[in-house]
């Protein structure tokens, strides 16, 4: 279920430049990965999806390269506007620290099953087939797919 009930209860909006936010579905199927210098570095990664954005917190991470797995914390739905944000999180508000975006674009999804996630994504820093695969609770792992070899070409 989507919902922003966790994000807005979790943040003072008078005392953080992060949005407040709002349902937004206009299906423009972007992402972002940010990199957020908080307490613990980890760089969040966030799909648009229902009119909110699906997040997870990926402490090493996204992996660059196939076979990499890297752990995502499933955490709170962000509002679609916080796909642009960058800045800093004042001293004492959650998740204080500063915020960078990392990268960003499009994304498809190729395959969803419940705990599993198979999308393309269309990004400068990332590109091809991504897998989200659950794990427990809170826990999935991100792992980069391996291109599918074209049936069409012939070995040289
Ligand atoms: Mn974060």
């Amino acid at each position: 279920m989507i919902g922003l009930e966790q994000y807005k209860e979790k943040r003072s909006f008078e005392k953080t430049p992060e949005p407040e936010g709002k349902i937004i579905n206009d299906k423009r199927n972007r992402f972002v990965v940010q990199r957020h210098q908080a307490r613990q570095l980890h760089y969040d990664f966030r799909l648009e999806m229902e009119g909110a954005l699906k997040s997870w917190a990926v402490p090493k991470g996204v992996p660059l390269e196939p076979g990499i797995k890297r752990l995502a914390v499933h955490v709170e739905d962000h509002p679609v506007e916080y796909i642009d944000f960058s800045g800093e999180i004042p001293d004492g508000q959650y998740g204080a620290g500063n915020v960078k975006i990392w990268d960003s674009g499009r994304y498809e999804i190729d395959n969803e099953e419940p705990g599993y996630l198979g999308i393309t994504l269309y990004g400068e820093k990332l590109c091809g087939g991504y897998a989200l695969i659950h794990t427990n609770k809170k826990n999935w792992l991100m792992i980069k797919r391996k291109p599918v070899k074209d049936m069409n070409t012939k070995e040289e």
